[in-house]
């Protein structure tokens, strides 16, 4: 169905903006709803801004059924004390409706792409489809005991792939690699041959801890990156998760091959791993977006506190004022994150996806409106979100969603029973 968008701000204009096939098809001072499709749905955008949506780059939504448990945990004693014994005892109906809850929860914060990374894929994926938002979504492989594994390694790769290419649109996979020290060479191989042969991106945790970056050099010589890079990993379809621990040298391999960095300050800072080098980034032109991480360790899918958490930590960390400004930190969040999953979405105009947001420029941190930019990232919350829209489609619209009262029933059972 097409879609109107009535008056609404965009930069400094007011705007009418339609939307077909998904697309930004005409954006003009006034398009008169008498000479569209007499089905155009029409949205009233007086006192909103039109703005592009967020794009999440690292996150695993199903973990929100976890959410406040083993707060204040050190990252290795949290995953295998606390995470992976919770997360082997996982029905498909907790992941089902843990994913589709943590899906409701980005719609709010205005995410419509997710690079998303957890158990049981299919119902993982099909969460994903019905929320109406966008996923590149991987298994998070973990070290295989043997030569059948890794035969099953493949086998289930392809069964994802084939799965993925079932939806008509928006689900995407990507081959996940837990981490460097949570897999072996031979299975890092079968994913990479696998990702190369069917043009997929790669998806891991790379550089987190102190400790794995540590472990990594004692025993190989070489950086995570470095090793990553040896096996013939890094490449502009890698995306390494937090890599809080890079070197310089390594900031300029990974820019060097194209590769990209999901920042997930809120999760390094309270699993206290460390400070993404931000500002070094930036300048060695490494590729970047915004993560919110599981919502074990941030514990929101937010992306306003993200950014607002980037920009304090760039400053905080470098004594630096002028460190990463809202404007930037706010690119990362849109523009920079989409072009991370190759959408051509993060901008409002034509010819772009209708992946959007309208935002009650009414909510207390947009006023008095001196600079929208600077307000999104240090005052709104995401209470300042009326509609997301992705793909044309709306998803929520003056802050309801609709089937909502029933994922949060149904998703208050299953996690009563974890
Ligand atoms: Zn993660």
């Amino acid at each position: 169905m097409d879609l109107l968008i009535q008056k609404a701000r965009l930069g400094t204009e007011i705007r009418d903006v339609l939307i077909q096939n998904g697309r930004f098809s005409r954006i003009e001072a006034n398009i008169a709803p008498a000479s569209l499709a007499p089905s155009t749905r029409t949205l009233d955008g007086i006192g909103m801004a039109i703005l592009p949506s967020f794009a999440n780059v690292h996150s695993h939504a199903a973990m929100v059924l976890m959410r406040g448990l083993g707060d204040g945990t050190p990252l290795h004693e949290w995953l295998n004390n606390i995470i992976w014994p919770l997360e082997r005892r996982l029905t498909s109906d907790h992941i089902y409706w843990g994913t589709l809850f943590g899906c409701l929860e980005m719609i709010r914060s205005g995410i419509t792409a997710a690079h998303d990374m957890y158990w049981q894929t299919p119902q993982c994926m099909r969460a994903f489809y019905e929320s109406g938002i966008r996923t590149c979504f991987c298994h998070p492989n973990i070290i295989p005991p043997g030569q059948a594994a890794l035969d099953g390694l493949r086998r289930d790769l392809e069964e994802h792939l084939a799965l993925a290419k079932s939806y008509p649109s928006r689900v995407e996979l990507s081959v996940g690699i837990h981490a460097l020290y949570t897999t072996s060479p031979e299975m890092r191989a079968i994913c990479r041959d696998f990702a190369a042969e069917n043009n997929l991106a790669v998806h891991t945790h790379l550089s987190e801890t102190k400790r794995e970056t540590n472990e990594c050099i004692q025993s190989t010589g070489k950086t995570p990156a470095e090793v990553f890079d040896a096996e013939g990993l890094l490449n502009d379809r890698f995306i390494g998760a937090h890599g809080v621990w890079l070197t310089d040298s390594d900031r300029q391999l990974l820019a060097k091959r194209g590769a990209s960095i999901a920042h997930c300050p809120s999760s390094n800072m309270k699993l206290a791993s460390g400070t993404f080098q931000e500002g070094a980034a930036r300048r060695a032109g490494l590729r970047f977006g915004l993560g919110t991480d599981g919502a074990c360790s941030n514990n929101r899918y937010d992306m306003f506190s993200e950014m607002r958490t980037a920009a304090l930590l760039a400053k905080a960390s470098t004594l630096d004022p002028v460190a990463c400004s809202a404007a930037e930190i706010y690119r990362t969040a849109t523009a920079d994150g989409f072009r991370i999953f190759r959408l051509d979405a993060g901008e409002i105009a034509v010819g772009k996806l209708a992946d959007c947001i309208l935002v009650d420029l009414d909510h207390s941190g947009l006023v008095p409106g001196h600079n929208l930019v600077s307000d999104l990232v240090y005052a709104a919350t995401p209470e300042c979100v009326d509609t997301t829209i992705c793909a044309g489609k709306v998803l929520m619209h003056r802050r309801k969603i609709p089937g909502e009262d029933e994922v949060r029933r149904a998703f208050r059972e299953v996690a009563a029973r974890l």
